[in-house]
């Protein structure tokens, strides 16, 4: 199957856990959906940013229904959500996913520097978009997704948008960050995410990590270790404790720590959460 044009595109890997990354390399946004293998329902946890078919490639992997949930609802997360008739996704990023974007709204991610890799067949950038769908139900903190041999616990992680959410399965120790923990540039500082509630989610993420095995993050290097979570919650520590941003840019401090970056609004200390 690999000769197909999806492999061609997305990077497939399954980990013993019965995950399965399938990641998007060759553009810019380099994101990563993953899909939890159950045995009466399968998970795809976000849908990268739509330009090969992620459905003919999970459905390689399982034949049984496919729930989708969005980590959140940012357009590298959403692309091939139009593909899936069960879609969730927390209260706070729905509106988000239910709109889509429009092709001009996607603007520079669809110019020819934004890939590294040809896109997909099919591909055209006058046209792309990506499509609104209806949303199947909303997710909230405590939630769980039953797959009949395996739960998916929902854990409300806003602060880079405010319907971020993360998911864990205790019993394998797995969980799947979407952006709020990686290896890359960490963004706190869009228009509606909020510094606060970004070290909060962290530092609730980081009182799991003794308990987890593997981390499967939204961007960049992945699966990453559970120290890696640790790390975070320690930078957003040090920042509180008054470290000095590494670069001032357009009212935006980014702090640069050794394995990462994080971006948080110049104004972040007066900005707390409601
Ligand atoms: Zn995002």
């Amino acid at each position: 199957m690999t000769d197909r044009p999806e492999y061609e595109w997305f990077d497939v890997t399954t980990y013993d856990d019965n995950i399965v990354a399938i990641a998007e390399p060759g553009h810019v946004e380099d994101v990563k959906a993953y899909l939890v293998l159950g045995r009466d329902r399968s998970l795809l946890v976000d849908s990268t940013v739509g330009f090969g078919d992620i459905r003919a490639v999970v459905e390689d992997y399982t034949s049984g229904p496919i729930t989708l949930v969005n980590t959140h609802g940012h357009l590298d997360h959403i692309g091939n959500n139009w593909r899936f008739d069960d879609v969730w996704v927390h209260a706070g990023d729905l509106e988000r996913v239910r709109a889509g974007l429009t092709n001009q709204q996607l603007g520079r991610f669809l110019a020819p520097d934004a890939f590294s890799r040809k896109p997909p067949p099919g591909f055209d950038p006058e046209t792309f978009h990506t499509p609104g769908v209806q949303v199947s139900e909303t997710v909230q903190e405590g939630d769980v997704f039953d797959l009949g041999d395996r739960r998916l616990r929902v854990i409300h992680t806003p602060g880079h948008t405010p319907g971020c959410i993360s998911l864990v399965d205790e019993a394998s120790g797995a969980l799947i960050c979407g952006d709020i923990v990686h290896k890359g540039a960490m963004f706190a500082h869009y228009v509606d995410g909020n510094a606060h509630e970004y070290r909060a989610s962290v530092q609730k993420l980081a009182d799991l990590a003794p308990s987890l095995k593997s981390v499967y993050p939204g961007h960049s290097v992945y699966p990453i270790e559970p120290s890696a979570v640790t790390d975070v919650a320690r930078a957003f520590d040090e920042i509180w404790n008054g470290r000095e941003p590494d670069v001032q840019e357009n009212s935006v401090f980014r702090f640069q720590f050794d394995a990462f970056t994080l971006s948080l609004r110049e104004t972040w200390r007066d900005e707390l959460p409601d």
